[in-house]
């Protein structure tokens, strides 16, 4: 079959993860007979570098021609790149919040999985972890609630006031609670809302809608928890949780959290979804500046991102599991990066782990 890719390679170390994750598509291309074809785009502090704007027209024009994006991650280092002297709207994190809006990704899906061979670098203790480890998919709401309400900063009786509003409508809610229904119909079938009811009124309305949705899915198991809880159950018992649904800014916390709880985010991906299969694929992690262009990053949250591309948006499964496969094989072969490396294991660069993989795949 035939697909068409966007690449945005982005900042920092977003080029040398990228270009693992092609010859990791290439590879599957050529070993299942399919054509990616691929078109560059630009987007963060490239397009800023080239254009001015960290998210241009022709970028979303361009984006929507393509079946699925890939993107390494973008943004500098705040304290030293002129990226930072520009006004907040012009800013490298300013084009991601607008393609996100412009493509109408709401859904954005964060696994959170500990292999068995990175325990070592899981921060929590073994009796925590338990014999089978965790496996969860943290479902967070994109384009609604706070980040995108209506913000105002002023003197009120001459004190400085600044106001953020949430706001979410029950078609917002709806949508996003049937993406999560629907992955875990495809994993352990237990679903975990998390909310501030005890509070808020928009979470009273996530609880309301989301049970009413989970009325249509009777096989999944449907829980609610308050988001204060949630962060104490991720470092209590991270075992019950299989699918988390959340909305924007509970996610964007908790996601960080479950991804610290791996203690790998190195190995974390992550997906952008909207309302048909299309979507934007891209590590958990940033642009880690600190590392760009030294060859030593780990380039495994961006092949893992490209696998589940392959899975949501292409309808590939047999690709994405072997891609999956190979990383787990690597693993299993001693292969590591720097940030996963642990004694007597086969330390790699970004090169070589990609070299790896591909190897595994074939
Ligand atoms: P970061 O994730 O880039 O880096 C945090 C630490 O983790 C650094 O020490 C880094 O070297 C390390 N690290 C991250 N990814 C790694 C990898 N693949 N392999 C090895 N080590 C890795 O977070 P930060 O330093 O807070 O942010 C740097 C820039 O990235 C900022 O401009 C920020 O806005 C941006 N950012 C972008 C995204 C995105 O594109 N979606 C997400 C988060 C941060």
């Amino acid at each position: 079959m035939e697909f068409k890719i966007g690449l945005i390679h982005g900042d920092g170390i977003g080029p040398e993860i990228v270009n693992e994750a092609q010859k990791v598509l290439d590879a599957v291309s050529e070993r299942y007979g399919h054509t990616f074809n691929y078109s560059k785009l630009l987007l963060g502090g490239a397009s800023i570098d080239a254009t001015g704007y960290p998210l241009t027209e022709e970028t979303i024009a361009e984006a929507k021609t393509c079946d699925a994006v890939l993107m390494g991650s973008i943004g500098g280092d705040a304290k030293t790149s002129p990226w930072y002297q520009l006004e907040p709207s012009r800013r490298p994190e300013a084009g991601l919040l607008a393609i996100r809006k412009a493509l109408n990704l709401f859904a954005n899906l964060r696994p959170a999985y500990l292999y068995n061979e990175l325990r070592a670098a899981c921060p929590l203790r073994d009796e925590i972890i338990g014999e089978q480890g965790f496996d969860m998919i943290i479902v967070r709401e994109l384009t609604g609630g706070l980040y995108f309400g209506e913000r105002e900063t002023k003197v009120v009786d001459g004190v400085q006031t600044a106001v953020d509003s949430l706001s979410y409508n029950e078609n917002e809610i709806r949508r996003i609670a049937k993406q999560a229904f629907e992955i875990a119909m495809k994993r352990r079938k237990k679903v975990t809302e998390v909310d501030k009811a005890n509070v808020l009124d928009s979470s009273r309305l996530w609880r309301k809608i989301t049970a009413e949705v989970a009325a249509e899915y009777p096989e999944v198991t449907y829980e609610n928890m308050l988001v204060d809880n949630c962060a104490m159950q991720l470092v209590r018992d991270p075992k019950q949780f299989d699918v988390i649904l959340t909305e924007n800014m509970f996610g964007d916390i908790l996601s960080d959290e479950a991804s610290m709880v791996t203690g790998s985010i190195g190995m974390l991906s992550s997906a952008s979804l909207n309302e048909s299969s299309f979507g934007l694929y891209e590590p958990s992690h940033g642009s880690a500046p600190d590392i760009a262009g030294m060859n030593i990053a780990n380039p495994i949250a961006t092949i893992l991102s490209a696998a589940m591309m392959l899975r949501y948006s292409l309808n590939l499964t047999k690709e994405a599991d072997a891609i999956e496969a190979a990383v787990q094989q690597v693993l299993t072969d001693g292969y590591r990066t720097g940030d996963i490396y642990s004694d007597g294991m086969k330390k790699c660069t970004t090169s070589e782990m990609g070299d790896a993989i591909v190897g595994a795949l074939k």
